[in-house]
């Protein structure tokens, strides 16, 4: 049943697990944000699927949304198609890793699972994207992660870079200059106080590299021990 719901629907679940992954509820307008759509739109869809049987998420007005069982295991289908796409691309056909995220929005939605099952198959089932997001496995099992956001390192810890956002190809192509990618370690140099921009080094590496509060709440690190 979930391979017959329209893409639309698709996108939606796919936010509301992204929003909902640290467990938490996503708010209408949260989603109209992420979904550049209205928040009247949202509150329609969001009662459709709440409605549907059986329903894809758990909605009460003001009180926000969650996904059911149903709609998470959706969700994930489509973010396992999604990264598994942009870790083909990169791997197999050399894309560039800020290249790849427009494919996969436009692919994951037409991908057969003959198709799925082979791509997987020809990357040895891999466990990351090239972002660092991690790939549900066939039985939709996400690998387990422990991870920090950037933002939270002190001044002079360090950490091993997990993942960073994909979306943007100018963060990930200032990223990719900078040297910051899944499995580099960093360590925090400064902190400035007013905004809390951080400022960090790559171990073995002089370069300064400085970044904003925005962009670092959104990387993910495993702080060292
Ligand atoms: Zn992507």
């Amino acid at each position: 049943m979930t391979q017959d719901i329209s893409h639309n629907i698709q996108d939606y679940l796919k936010r509301i697990y992204e929003i909902t992954r640290s467990g938490q509820k996503a708010s209408t307008s949260q989603l109209a944000q992420v979904l550049g759509i209205s928040a009247a739109s949202v509150t329609n869809m969001l009662q459709k699927l709440s409605k549907s049987s059986p329903p894809y998420v758990i909605y009460h007005k003001h009180h926000g949304v969650e996904l059911t069982e149903l709609g998470k295991a959706s969700a994930l289908k489509i973010l396992r198609r999604h990264r598994l796409i942009e870790q083909y691309l990169v791997e197999k056909l050399g894309y560039a890793w800020d290249e790849v995220h427009e494919e996969a929005e436009i692919l994951e939605h037409a991908l057969s699972p003959l198709l799925e099952n082979r791509i997987d198959a020809a990357l040895g089932s891999p466990r990351f994207d090239p972002h660092g997001d991690p790939i549900p496995d066939a039985n939709l099992n996400m690998p387990n992660m422990q991870q920090t956001p950037l933002t939270h390192l002190a001044v002079g810890e360090s950490g091993s870079v997990i993942r960073v956002p994909h979306e943007d190809p100018q963060v990930l192509r200032y990223l990719e200059k900078s040297g910051l990618r899944p499995g580099v370690q960093v360590k925090l140099l400064s902190r400035t106080p007013y905004d809390q921009t951080i400022h960090l080094q790559i171990t073995g590496k002089n370069e300064e590299i400085i970044i904003g509060p925005n962009l670092g709440s959104q990387i993910t690190i495993k702080v060292d021990d």
